[in-house]
């Protein structure tokens, strides 16, 4: 039927816009549920012209994915996301802010993965002085056990799932309570990085840093933009203003602010497979996403230049 469909381009949220690409997600390899063969398969049916990996503390996921997206014709895209701790100027108040990294010339420098070996033994130290303090309180579970279900992310949520799975807690809240939360008697803390030292580590490692979901920052918009302005200070390059939790408003807001503080805009649907089946690659949650290329090509711009 002629003239009743605007021509594809035209068509908002079209998985076949030209130009169409997603900058984050997840594989098996951290916290989604498809591995890096399938999501390869997925980011190629969906039709979108660049993919970004950026599983959490791990770049397996991106290495797997390779060779598939190679064979497949697909712009495969390494990153990377990382968890800060972000203090307020009196140092505080702290919130966790995630930090994605992006290496546009395919390979993190060799410090850099340094870096990230670091933190993973730390996450494992951590990990294990937890199944320690928990033997104490004549609780069973082994490192293993956690590692299986966590991968690069083993941690409390896992211990929790176990806790509750063996009888020993009720709830998930249950564990947290009497267990691994902050207040149990059994709680070891983990060494975090704050946001101002991963910006500057990820830009040593020559990747470029970017505020991801800056909607769970959770700040009124003056401070929002104190702290952007800070963290730019540290050397942060870009701002996720896409993104599958971000309205169409928030969307227009985070654009114009990062035109405003001169921050490459970035975008994703933060795709996660069955661990949140609503939110569909490239095109995020009810199709409120359409990432365009332009994106990827700032990102390669800024890359060249510094
Ligand atoms: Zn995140
Ligand atoms: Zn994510």
């Amino acid at each position: 039927m002629l003239g009743q469909d605007p021509p594809v381009a035209e068509r908002p949220n079209s998985p076949y816009s030209p130009g169409f690409i997603d900058l984050h997600s997840h594989t098996s390899e951290s916290d989604g549920s498809l591995t890096p063969e399938e999501l390869v398969r997925l980011a190629t049916e969906t039709r979108l012209d660049a993919l970004a990996i950026t599983d959490h503390d791990t770049f397996t996921g991106y290495t797997k994915a390779l060779p598939f997206a190679r064979e497949a014709g697909l712009d495969l895209v390494c990153g990377i996301e990382l968890n800060t701790k972000l203090f307020s100027s009196d140092r505080r108040q702290e919130k966790s802010v995630h930090l994605l990294a992006y290496f546009p010339g395919g390979a993190p420098s060799t410090e850099f993965v340094a870096w990230l070996l670091g933190q993973q033994e730390e996450r494992r130290r951590r990990n294990r002085e937890l199944v320690e303090a928990l033997r104490h309180r004549g609780v069973d579970i082994s490192l293993s056990e956690v590692e299986s279900r966590g991968r690069s992310l083993a941690g409390r949520p896992h211990f929790a799932r176990i806790l509750v799975e063996k009888g020993y807690a009720a709830t998930h809240g249950d564990a947290f309570e009497r267990f691994i939360g902050e207040d149990a008697p059994s709680f070891v803390e983990r060494q975090s990085i704050t946001t101002e030292d991963a910006i500057r580590i990820v830009h040593q490692g020559v990747g470029i840093p970017v505020i991801a979901h800056p909607i769970r920052l959770q700040l009124s918009r003056d401070a929002e933009e104190n702290v952007l302005n800070r963290l730019k200070r540290a050397g942060l390059a870009g701002l996720e203003v896409y993104h599958s939790e971000h309205p169409p408003e928030l969307q227009a807001h985070y654009r114009q602010l990062a035109e405003q503080l001169e921050l490459l805009p970035t975008g994703g649907s933060d795709f996660h497979g069955r661990a949140k089946p609503n939110v569909r690659l490239g095109t995020g949650l009810n199709g409120n996403l359409r990432v365009p290329l332009a994106f990827l090509d700032g990102i390669r711009q800024f890359a060249v230049k510094h």
